[in-house]
Formats: structure tokens, C-alpha cells, sequence
């Protein structure tokens, strides 16, 4: 039996006029530029591959590039679910200082954009979910299912849609730790790609190995980072279960749980935007939920919205 639950999400509504989402025009010298950063991040991986693996072929994959890619994929995955997604757009918990700026640090790691412009984004995205307004949703294109997933999928980041940041993220431009990690994004990125390679150089002493383990721990690992994020948008939108009602066509996705931490459990998501936990049943594996857990019992994170159980409760006899 669908259930709406009521929420009252403690994100700041965004303001009432539905008119100029966008942040305006831009040069065409800034457009040729935003496509060529959005082209190279979507497709130089794919090229990146193509031109490696013939070169490592034979040398098979080691096992400490395995390591450092699962790591660093855990580190920055949950940034982004902990920290970019559940605390910074939805708060459904209070950090303290150092939990916070560990969090928008690691979330920047996966070169996924900016704190500022993926916190407004997403909210833009809650704001008119599926309808007209929403950057990324897969049901833009009706007559077409496979435009529709294409588009919400990547097609989304070439578009000139740039959330005004002032109307949906001012909460967080009034924060100085996060304006000067929102401002060193390219330095974090930077770092992501530099960490395995130095880790790789570290422990084998060859450039070949800084080189292996810049591909699969860095390139690779951020290219699988994104796609499963992108997942949540045109996936989790088109194909699923629906256990709760709500006014979009959000789904829960089960086979995306262990990659996308949690994130894929999106109906319940939309149910409830401001819930710590989207995984509500005991067999929804929801690891960002796990840590949260963790993190308030160090006391490091206070006031988590847990969904009460009445509410989960006929969902999950
Ligand atoms: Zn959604
Ligand atoms: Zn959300």
C-alpha cells in the first residue's frame, strides 16, 4: 500500500518565483570551455582506456591498485552521499566543524563539480522533480525512453542550465569553510587524480606503477563514481519499485545498493528528503546511513533525522 509521509525538510525553501532559474547568458568563450571540461570529464576516461589498457596489457592489474581504488571510491562516494547529498543539501544532520569540512573535502575529491553548484543543482532537482525546471529528469523526453535516460543520465551537463547558486545554496555561501572549499575545487580534484599516482610511486618506486594505479585508482575509480551517481538521476528515476507515493516517478533501484551506498533506495529519498537513512527496510544495505550512525555516536554529528518507525512501519510488516 503506497504511503506519502509527510516532511518538513530543514533545507531553506527555495524562493517563490518560478521565473529566470537559470544563472543567465554566458560568453561564448565560457561555453566553449564548460563543454570541453564536461566532454573531457564524460568521455576522456573512455579514451583514457582505450590508449591504456593496450600498453598495460600483459601486465595485468595489481592488487594494490585494486586497494587504493576501492578506498579512495569509499572515501569520496561518501563525501558525496554523506556529506554533498544528505548533510549540505538536505541536513539531515548537524556536523561539527571538522566532520564538516572532512566531508566537503572528500565529496570534492570526486570531481563530481563544485559544493555550492551540486548542492543547488540538487535542490532545483527536489524543487520540480520530473516536471519542467528539473535539470535532469529522464521524463523531459516522453515519446523517447532511451533520450530521456541519455539526458538525465549526462545529457544534463552540457546544457547552459546553471543553478543560481544565491536563490539555492545561500545557506552555504554564508559559511566561510565551505566557500573556500567550494572555491579549491580544482585543487581537490587535482589531489584525487595525484593521490594514487604518489600512493602508486610510494609503495613500488616505479613511474609504471604510479601510472597503474593513477588508472585504475584514479581515472577509473572516479569514471565508476560518477556513473553510479549519474544512475541515481536517470535509474532511479525510469526503473524500480515505487513503495511510496510521491508526486515525481522516483524509484528504488535494489542492485545499486552496495555501489551507490544507499543512494539507489531514491523513492524513499523523495518521500522524505530530509531522512538520514534511505534504506528504511532491514535488508536495504544503506552504508551512508551506517557511518551517520557512527558519526553521531562519536558525537561528531547531532540532531540526524531518523524516520520514525510508525512511518516505515506498514511498508516493512
Ligand atoms: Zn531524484
Ligand atoms: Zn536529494
Amino acid at each position: 500500500m503506497p504511503v506519502l509521509i509527510a516532511d518538513a525538510p530543514p533545507v531553506p525553501p527555495p524562493p517563490p518565483e518560478p521565473s529566470a532559474e537559470t544563472a543567465g547568458a554566458e560568453t561564448s568563450g565560457a561555453k566553449v570551455r564548460r563543454i570541453a571540461i564536461t566532454a573531457t570529464l564524460v568521455a576522456g576516461p573512455g579514451v583514457a582506456l582505450g590508449v591504456a589498457v593496450p600498453l598495460l596489457w600483459g601486465h595485468g592489474v595489481h592488487l594494490q591498485d585494486l586497494v587504493i581504488a576501492v578506498v579512495l571510491y569509499a572515501v569520496t562516494g561518501h563525501g558525496i552521499t554523506i556529506g554533498f547529498h544528505r548533510l549540505f543539501t538536505h541536513r539531515s544532520f548537524k556536523a561539527n566543524r571538522t566532520l564538516k569540512i572532512c566531508l566537503a573535502a572528500a565529496g570534492s575529491m570526486a570531481i563530481e563539480g563544485s559544493l555550492v553548484s551540486w548542492v543547488a543543482n540538487h535542490r532545483r532537482h527536489h524543487r520540480y522533480s520530473d516536471a519542467p525546471g528539473d535539470p535532469h529528469s529522464p521524463h523531459q523526453h516522453p515519446t523517447s525512453t532511451f533520450k530521456g535516460f541519455v539526458h538525465a543520465h549526462v545529457g544534463w551537463l552540457f546544457n547552459h542550465d546553471a543553478t543560481p547558486t544565491a536563490r539555492y545554496a545561500a545557506d552555504l555561501l554564508a559559511d566561510d569553510d565551505l566557500v573556500a572549499i567550494n572555491r579549491l575545487f580544482p585543487l581537490f580534484a587535482a589531489v584525487s587524480l595525484a593521490l594514487p599516482f604518489g600512493i602508486g610511486y610510494a609503495l613500488s618506486g616505479t613511474l609504471t606503477a604510479a601510472l597503474s594505479a593513477l588508472l585504475w585508482a584514479g581515472i577509473i575509480r572516479m569514471t565508476l563514481l560518477h556513473h553510479v551517481t549519474w544512475s541515481t538521476n536517470s535509474i532511479c528515476h525510469l526503473y524500480g519499485t515505487r513503495p511510496y507515493k510521491t508526486t515525481d516517478q522516483s524509484t528504488n533501484f535494489a542492485p545499486l545498493a552496495l555501489v551507490s551506498m544507499g543512494e539507489n533506495w531514491h523513492n524513499l529519498h523523495h518521500a522524505y528528503p530530509s531522512s538520514a537513512r534511505h534504506g528504511a527496510g532491514p535488508h536495504q544495505l544503506d552504508s551512508s546511513a551506517s557511518f551517520i550512525k557512527l558519526f553521531e555516536k562519536a558525537g561528531w554529528a547531532t540532531k540526524v533525522h531518523w524516520p520514525p518507525p510508525q512511518q516505515l512501519a506498514p511498508l516493512h510488516p
